[in-house]
């Protein structure tokens, strides 16, 4: 009962802060389903938004009427000023919110007659603040997939690049972190994040790419870690990285919850818009060039 109780908690805070509740609801067994019919649902495939729109609550929409494709294997990036619904995009992508109007389809049929775990079975999200929660690194890294045997666990922390680091530690994968635990690096963190992403085999893989910069020699390995885990699945991004959306196949440029500019980095460029302002603006006011991320905040 203090279990449940500690993961009431847990859940009332994030909903609070909005954003991590599909991380949190994922703590559900997620397993692939059967339909109605007795079959079994196919592959996700190409997602496509088709005008969608969307509010909280009462308040005016964050996005009106949006319409996009995420195709299958290819790696698809939002951008656009702070507040424009990148994020919202995501929430409705991981089946967090329903849209109000509008239809999110796959090649397994509307979203709307899709059961919300058999959906998210087939996600995993690695968010700017990973959510760790307190168990050991072994637990945390095989949530939501509770399936999964130490032999897979050390195998997605090896891709990730964060099993020496943990066998170096004394009590290795049954360290306990959180409350009373050790305490993790936002490096360590973020590696844990994705070792979570691979033990769950994904067909789609979501990244809300830290604003803030890691150490360097964190960032290369992390970086090294994401590519491997982006190889071969359909990956969205909100990308704060110039060198991420340069390589993204698709860029959304998103303001007020529309999509104003789409193409992908080149073409986008060549159309003296909006992105390239953001572009420039950055590479000329931010420290790292490597960042999109500049002051007054654009993602
Ligand atoms: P972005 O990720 O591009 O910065 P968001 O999707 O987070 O933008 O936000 C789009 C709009 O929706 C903003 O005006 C924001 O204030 C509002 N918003 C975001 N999350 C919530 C929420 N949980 N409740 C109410 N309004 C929200
Ligand atoms: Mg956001």
């Amino acid at each position: 009962v203090s279990r449940l109780a500690n993961l009431w908690t847990e859940l009332q805070s994030a909903l609070a802060q909005g954003s991590r509740v599909f991380e949190i609801t994922d703590m559900e067994e997620e397993k692939a389903t059967v339909r109605d019919d007795g079959k079994k649902y196919g592959e996700m495939g190409t997602v496509s938004f088709e005008k969608v729109s969307f509010g909280y609550g009462s308040s005016d929409l964050v996005l009106s009427g949006v319409s996009f494709t995420i195709e299958q294997g290819k790696v698809t990036a939002f951008a656009g000023p702070s507040g424009s619904g990148k994020s919202t995009i995501l929430n409705l992508l991981m089946a967090v919110y329903e849209p109000l109007a509008g239809n999110i389809d796959c090649d397994m049929g509307s979203m709307a007659d899709i059961p919300p775990g058999e959906w998210r079975s087939r996600i995993a999200y690695v968010s700017q603040e990973p959510y760790l929660f307190s168990g050991t690194i072994r637990e945390n890294i095989a949530w939501g997939r509770a399936d999964a045997d130490v032999s897979a666990v050390k195998e997605a922390a090896r891709s990730a690049g964060i099993h020496s680091f943990i066998e170096g530690l004394p009590q290795g994968y049954e360290t306990r972190i959180g409350e009373r635990g050790l305490t993790l690096s936002g490096g360590e963190r973020q590696r844990l994040a994705i070792a979570r992403a691979f033990v769950r085999e994904p067909e789609m893989l979501i990244l809300d790419e830290p604003t803030a910069a890691l150490d360097s020699q964190h960032e290369e390995m992390i970086q090294q870690a994401l590519g491997k885990l982006m190889q071969g699945r359909t990956t969205v991004v909100v990308a704060h990285r110039l060198s991420t959306i340069r390589d993204a196949n698709v860029i959304y440029y998103l303001e007020n919850g529309s999509i104003v500019e789409a193409g992908n980095h080149e073409s986008l460029m060549a159309e003296d818009g909006k992105y390239r302002a953001m572009v420039e603006k950055s590479v000329h006011h931010s420290e790292n060039p490597h960042e999109l991320a500049i002051e007054g905040g654009y993602l």
